[in-house]
């Protein structure tokens, strides 16, 4: 049915590989390309299926991006690079007419702030050319996004209340590790908290505000407000909302590693010189840090990530929990990555699949929650992310 181009080659990008690799009648032809073309091969040689072409590209470059484009001429890039780069990737899909799907909004490499203005400034550019976008097609934001969405079509006539919930209940027997780019994931813990409520941004400290919630099969974990990026669209695309929040576990263990990682100056993303070179600290650390995509294979326990929803139903209040628990051992025995990898990848392959299949094909730049959520609802329980509800139970929160 169509031609995909992978961008990225991390835990991500190999999650993606095997399941468009596992789904040939849609995706008919393969590209990996990354910034270390070796790490694409190695990927394919996981996979075990020589038709898979790789490359290599920079693609903070427009220019390198544009003759890649032009050579394979992919009818969909998946963007599962590094934030940096979406801005880049997206103008190369305007020159070249390919359509486009990431996980992660824009981020500047030099100031730790993420926001979709960017990204929906391409808006009017994509409508005209004739080509979608689909941004944060990930877990969170992604499958969070499309499980409002369901909810809002299927069992409310308004939502109120919005509470994403995430947990990794994962131990990779590591002192300390992130389970995603280092750099990212370290940025975003690090910020203030925000949330929505009654038509305002609040904003906390970081970490400030925690409660326990408890998850299903795991049971009560601390749980801290974050602020994160599907909260902008989702209160954008859902105005009746009245509160709308986001939550994350954190072991003790974990929070001690980054309080001190902090007090040292070690989280800063502000460039020193170190014996005439110029480093970023940050970029150091990620350096030394274990590689997520090294955690897999001692990884034990699961992840529990979903939507915990009040709101009315024919003049009544209702409550609505909808939600996935991904075990890292079986991603890991599936792909090689652990489970945070794979409920990134999974959902971004569904999007991509929906795109080629004309169910998510609309010109102009969307989050997922504006697409249909049925297909891919349908997709996660076949893709190995099964999903559960819960009706008019207490939400905690
Ligand atoms: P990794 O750091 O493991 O992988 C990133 C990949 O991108 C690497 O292969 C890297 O190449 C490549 N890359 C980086 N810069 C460039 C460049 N300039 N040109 C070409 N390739 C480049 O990250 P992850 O796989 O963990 O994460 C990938 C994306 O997924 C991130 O944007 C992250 O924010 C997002 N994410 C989204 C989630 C969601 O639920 N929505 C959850 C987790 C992650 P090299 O190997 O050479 O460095």
């Amino acid at each position: 049915m169509g031609r995909v181009l992978i961008i990225g080659a991390g835990g991500v990008g190999t999650v993606v590989a095997h399941k468009v690799a596992q789904n040939k009648d849609v995706f008919n032809e393969i590209i990996i390309a990354s910034r270390t073309k070796k790490k694409c091969d190695d990927i394919v040689a996981a996979i075990g299926d020589k038709s898979i072409r790789t490359a290599q590209v920079d693609a903070d470059s427009v220019p390198e991006l544009v003759k890649l484009f032009n050579e394979y001429k992919p009818d969909i890039v998946i963007n599962v690079a590094l934030p940096y780069q979406d801005l880049t990737i997206m103008d190369a899909c305007l020159e070249c007419g390919v359509n486009y799907l990431d996980t992660a909004n824009y981020e500047p490499k030099d100031e730790a702030h993420f926001e979709y203005s960017w990204q929906w400034a391409y808006k009017d550019r994509f409508e005209k050319a004739g080509l979608t976008a689909i941004l944060g097609c990930g877990f969170d934001p992604g499958v969070t996004g499309v499980f409002t969405a369901y909810a809002a079509k299927h069992y409310f006539d308004e939502i109120q209340y919005l509470d994403i919930v995430d947990c990794n209940a994962g131990n990779h027997h590591k002192a300390f590790a992130t389970n995603f780019n280092p750099e990212i994931n370290i940025r975003e813990i690090t910020q203030n908290g925000r949330y929505w409520e009654n038509g305002k941004w609040v904003t906390t400290g970081p970490l400030e505000i925690h409660q326990d919630i408890t998850y299903p099969n795991v049971g009560p974990r601390a749980s801290y407000l974050l602020y994160h990026e599907e909260l902008e669209s989702l209160v954008k695309n859902y105005p009746t909302i009245k509160r709308a929040r986001f939550w994350m576990t954190f072991g003790q263990e974990y929070l001690t590693h980054l309080r001190v990682i902090q007090n040292i100056g070690m989280a800063s993303i502000e460039p020193i010189n170190y014996n005439g070179m110029e480093i970023v600290p940050l970029q150091f650390l990620k350096a030394v840090l274990p590689n997520p995509q090294d955690l897999g294979e001692n990884y034990e326990g699961e992840t529990s990530i979903g939507c915990r929803i009040r709101g009315l139903k024919d003049g009544k209040e209702h409550t609505y929990y909808v939600y996935n628990n991904c075990s890292h051992q079986e991603a890991y025995k599936e792909t090689g990555m652990q489970g945070v990898s794979y409920t990134t990848g999974v959902p971004a392959m569904i999007g991509a699949m929906l795109f080629l299949k004309c169910e998510w094909k609309r010109p102009g730049v969307h989050n997922v929650e504006e697409f249909n959520p049925d297909p891919f609802m349908e997709q996660l329980n076949k893709q190995g992310l099964p999903w559960h509800e819960v009706f008019d139970g207490d939400l905690e929160l």
